[in-house]
């Protein structure tokens, strides 16, 4: 499959890791909007957001299981923000699902 994520995963293409087991790859954004912004993927491949249903819904589980930790040990003690992007009019460019954690400053206010 040509996807990116799955290649990064696959270790075929090179990433910051930043956190890993058995279900989860988190590594740093290749363009930080953030001081810190990392990514954190599911190792199974879910197009986005929107292709979460109740049989691969564990795998996002296990996503939201690891975000507090790979938090805490990049020190975002005071908060962060978590953002997926969804589709076309979500500005999605990677079609794997992937969260966004953002934080090491205040962040804006808006959301859009
Ligand atoms: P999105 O626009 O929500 O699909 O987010 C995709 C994110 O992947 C963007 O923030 C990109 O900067 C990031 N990205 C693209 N290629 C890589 C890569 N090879 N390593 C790390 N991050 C990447
Ligand atoms: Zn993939």
């Amino acid at each position: 499959m040509d996807c990116l994520f799955c290649k990064i995963i696959a270790g075929e293409i090179p990433s910051e890791k930043v956190y890993e087991d058995g279900n989860v790859l988190a590594f740093k954004d290749i363009n930080p909007q953030a001081p810190v912004h990392i990514l954190v993927i599911p190792k199974t491949h879910i197009e986005s957001a929107d292709k979460i249903t109740e049989n691969n819904n564990s795998e996002v589980g296990a996503v939201f299981a690891a975000i507090p930790k790979i938090a805490a040990e990049s020190g975002l003690t005071n908060g962060y923000r978590v953002v997926t992007n969804v589709g076309e009019d979500g500005c999605q460019s990677v079609k794997h699902l992937h969260f966004h954690i953002l934080g090491g400053a205040k962040l804006g206010e808006k959301m859009a």
